[in-house]
Parts: C-alpha cells; sequence; structure tokens
C-alpha cells in the first residue's frame, strides 16, 4: 500500500471532529511530499532540528507540530513557525517558549502532556503537576504561550482496557478543566491522544487529535 492509500484508510476511521497529525519522523521528504499530495497538511515531529530542517526544505503551507520531548536549548530552532508543541511538561520549557514567542512577536499554541502510563520512562506531568502550573501567577504572567489542551501516551501495552482507561481519565481530567469556571483559557479545545496502535481506543476515549505514524508511513 502507499502513503496515499494508508492515509485515505486512516482518514475514513477518523470521526470528522478528530484531526489527524501525520507523525513523519524519520521519513525522508519524499513521503511526506506523497501524503501532501494527498491532501494532508498538518504533520509532527518529534526532534526539533530535523522539525526545523524539514520545515525549510517543504511547501510553507504545511502546518508542523512538535511531538516530542522538547529541550529548552532546542526551543529557538522551531519557535518561528511552529503551530502547535505537544510535549509541554515544565514551566521552564514554558518559559523558554515563552520567551522565544515574544523574540518573534507572536503567541505559540501548546499542550501541557500528562503522564498517563504506568511505565517510568515517559514524559510528562502528573494530574497534580499540572494543577500547581495552572494555578501558580507565574503562569499567569506568560503572554506569549497559548494553553489549547492536554496531550498523553498510553501504556505500552496489548491490554485494550488498561489502554482505554488511561484515556479516559486523561479526557476526564480534560473535560475538568475545560469546564472549570477557574480557567477562562480561549480555545482550550485539543485532547491530543492516540497513535497508530491505539487510536481508535483513544477516540472512544473522546481524543481530538491524534499523532499516527508508522500505519501511514510504515514501520521506523
Ligand atoms: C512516534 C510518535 C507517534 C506516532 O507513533 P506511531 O506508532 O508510529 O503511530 C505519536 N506520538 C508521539 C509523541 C511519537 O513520538
Amino acid at each position: 500500500m502507499s502513503v496515499k492509500d494508508n492515509l485515505n484508510k486512516i482518514l475514513k476511521n477518523l470521526p470528522n471532529d478528530v484531526q489527524l497529525v501525520a507523525v513523519s519522523k524519520t521519513k525522508p521528504n519524499s513521503d511526506i511530499i506523497e501524503a501532501y499530495n494527498a491532501g494532508q497538511r498538518v504533520f509532527g515531529e518529534n526532534k526539533a532540528l530535523e522539525l526545523a530542517r524539514k520545515h525549510d526544505e517543504l511547501p510553507k503551507d504545511i502546518i508542523w507540530h512538535m511531538i516530542g520531548h522538547l529541550q529548552t536549548n532546542k526551543v529557538k530552532y522551531i519557535s518561528s513557525f511552529v503551530s502547535l508543541i505537544h510535549g509541554v511538561d515544565s514551566l521552564k520549557l514554558l518559559k523558554v517558549i515563552n520567551k522565544e514567542a515574544i523574540k518573534h512577536n507572536r503567541s505559540i499554541d501548546f499542550l501541557f502532556e500528562i503522564h498517563i502510563a504506568n511505565e517510568e520512562t515517559k514524559f510528562g506531568l502528573n494530574y497534580d503537576g499540572l494543577s500547581q502550573i495552572l494555578n501558580s501567577s507565574e503562569f499567569k504572567e506568560l503572554k506569549n504561550v497559548n494553553l489549547r489542551g492536554l496531550m498523553g501516551m498510553a501504556s505500552y501495552t496489548d491490554n485494550k482496557d488498561i489502554i482505554l482507561n488511561e484515556f479516559k481519565q486523561l479526557s476526564k481530567y480534560f473535560h475538568s478543566i475545560k469546564n472549570s469556571k477557574l480557567f477562562a483559557f480561549n480555545n482550550f479545545n485539543v485532547l491530543s491522544m492516540g497513535m497508530s496502535g491505539d487510536y481508535k481506543l483513544a477516540i472512544e476515549a473522546g481524543s481530538t487529535m491524534v499523532r499516527i505514524g508508522s500505519s501511514i508511513f510504515g514501520a521506523r
């Protein structure tokens, strides 16, 4: 199957209100162009330098998302153009993003990454950590970053109940913030969860944005 066929197969499975981020990390520009020619415009990368290079080389109407863990010293490579940063998991990183956004006279959309898996290795805040940040005055002072929602990755397991439960918990938390009168965030409407192996479960739990790589571009 071609990239185009894979893409169309995925799109057929997505409800209209779920956005697809085509995860092109490690893949050559030619693969991205194939998806682009099939109509895909939103692409995700997990390394800042690779993202910056592809942004330079590829059509300018591509909407680039940074989906991976972002180091503070790498923010500068993507801050002029990135559309959404998925993996923000500290106030320290957010301050750097805000500073870079000011330099470029723009506002940068981002998601807080929540650690929902039971593995130690994955990045992300826990629910308490997030609420501490949301309630801090330091956070409220950052005017050039715009919180659009939450992102999470489920445990790497075949057990669908575990995965579904983790997604449901994140979804519940997302809605509690969205509906809270304490926070009046503009456009807090993105729940980024679901990858090639688990996106159907993520959608069942209320995902609004799935990040799919290998099912479109093949194994890495
Ligand atoms: C690589 C990656 C994906 C896509 O994974 P696939 O299993 O290839 O669909 C999604 N999210 C993040 C954060 C990733 O790093």
